[in-house]
């Protein structure tokens, strides 16, 4: 069996396809061979979603032998299935607290990057044949209290924020917000595959249905095993985000800290239904609550709507969390949730114990690197940070990572405990929206 991380078992089950609407809605992918037999490679990298293959990108670019193993097809994991929202967010950390910590010149430096990537990224989806899948110029921010509009017209370093006015109306916009750019909607699959793509026309080899099951070292080697081969490597980089296993690497265990979150698509909306909430057009939006709701109109007329619950995923919640989704969607945007929802899924993001990505060594002597935790924003921040992630194992100095997302994250004590912490923390968490 595939070692795997602290969900409910089926959550890591590669060999179920994943029942979404980007599934049904994209072209199928180009065959991609598996690792087969024993091979070599500089840089071995373990997951195949937006960090892994932009990593293997930037290595094969500078001419570096790179090899991407990816347990399912491309697009199985967070990548392939997610809310498709590029935007700025990456960390959990309010302003203040991230301003402490790192100090204004670093977190500037973060934005000032991430805002500079996100426009690059635009212009790759374009380059790439998914400019009729590009949505909006920006991220519309929702308050959810009075007191949270307060400071919402500050957009973070490198990006701009314009006023979004109440709407006058009992849902999620009545008390207005901001539209944050850059930032855009995307269909995801067919980014992760247009990923893939290339990064293997850079000359990196992409092999999904090659879960690694036993990571072995060798003197200064690594070497990995798959059903079928094995792959010997002297860096290994972990791009496992939310997916991460427990028991592979001593190195990698407890870092991830996997969190639900549930999308719905309903049918197409009717013209009556989209005049209910004509403030919501092409942007892409999210409210400001700690359990945030995100939501789109995608292109085809359909509502997208997620949001976080649930802590283990099991398909015993399921029904439930369909049912919570689609409450939530008759509170926040009535008159939409009359649109049936014909699609429904699940999947984990990854947090991490400080609350802020994790892209560095996590044993610089062994040359194993990881770049994971993107707080539910991997888009923007899982490409950045796959992108900083090969400078760092060709050879760049740590310090041109930005701070707020420099190195490897704290271990968590008893990490087999890390779904009740994730469950009494989102219980403290919507206390805190209750009252803010
Ligand atoms: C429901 C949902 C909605 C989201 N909405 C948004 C959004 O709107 N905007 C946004 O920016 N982000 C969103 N996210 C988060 C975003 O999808 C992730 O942050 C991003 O996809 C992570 O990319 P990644 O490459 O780091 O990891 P992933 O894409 O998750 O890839 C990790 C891969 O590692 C593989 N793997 C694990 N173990 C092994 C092994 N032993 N061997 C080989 N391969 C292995 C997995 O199969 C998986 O495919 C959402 C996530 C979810 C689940």
């Amino acid at each position: 069996m595939m070692p795997r991380g602290p969900l409910a078992a089926e959550i890591y089950d590669t060999a179920r396809p994943v029942p979404s609407w980007w599934e049904a809605s994209a072209p199928p992918d180009r065959a991609r061979p598996a690792l087969e037999g024993e091979r070599t490679a500089e840089v071995a990298i373990i997951g195949g979603g937006y960090a892994g293959l932009s990593a293997a990108r930037v290595l094969a670019g500078l001419g570096i032998e790179a090899v991407v193993l990816e347990a399912g097809a491309i697009g199985w994991g967070a990548s392939g299935r997610n809310g498709g929202i590029a935007g700025p967010g990456g960390h959990k950390l309010s302003d203040a607290a991230l301003l402490r910590r790192h100090g204004a010149g670093e977190v500037t430096r973060h934005y000032a990057l991430l805002a500079e990537h996100l426009a690059g990224l635009r212009e790759f989806c374009v380059e790439t044949g998914l400019g009729d899948q590009v949505q909006g110029a920006g991220e519309m921010v929702l308050a959810h209290s009075p007191r949270a509009a307060r400071g919402l017209d500050a957009a973070p370093p490198g990006f701009t924020a314009r006023p979004v006015a109440p709407s006058g109306r009992a849902d999620v916009a009545r008390y207005g917000g901001a539209v944050v750019s850059p930032a855009f909607g995307i269909h995801p699959l067919r980014l992760v595959r247009a990923l893939a793509d290339a990064a293997a026309g850079a000359g990196a080899a992409v092999l999904p249905g090659s879960p690694v099951m036993a990571w072995h070292r060798e003197g200064a080697q690594h070497r990995l095993v798959t059903p079928r081969g094995s792959l010997r490597a002297r860096t290994v980089l972990v791009a496992t985000n939310g997916f991460t296993p427990d028991g592979l690497d001593p190195a990698l265990d407890g870092r991830a800290v996997p969190v639900i979150s549930n999308i719905a698509v309903t049918r197409p909306l009717t013209g009556d239904e989209r005049a209910q909430h004509p403030w919501l057009g092409a942007d892409p939006a999210a409210d400001t609550r700690n359990m945030l709701s995100y939501f789109r109109l995608l292109p085809e007329g359909r509502l997208l709507f997620g949001m976080r619950g649930d802590v283990t995923g099991a398909d015993a919640n399921t029904a439930t969390m369909r049912q919570r989704v689609i409450r939530r969607i008759a509170q926040q945007l009535p008159g939409f949730a009359e649109a049936e929802a014909e699609y429904f899924w699940r999947g984990p993001i990854c947090a991490t114990a400080r609350l802020t990505p994790a892209v560095g060594w996590l044993d610089r002597t062994a040359r194993v690197a990881c770049a994971l935790g993107w707080h539910g924003s991997g888009i923007g921040m899982g490409t950045l940070g796959g992108r900083l992630a090969a400078g760092l194992v060709a050879g760049a100095p740590e310090a041109e990572i930005p701070a707020p997302m420099r190195g490897p994250a704290p271990r968590l004590p008893l990490p087999g405990l890390r779904p009740v912490y994730v469950a009494v923390a989102m219980k403290l968490l919507a206390m805190q929206d209750r009252v803010t």
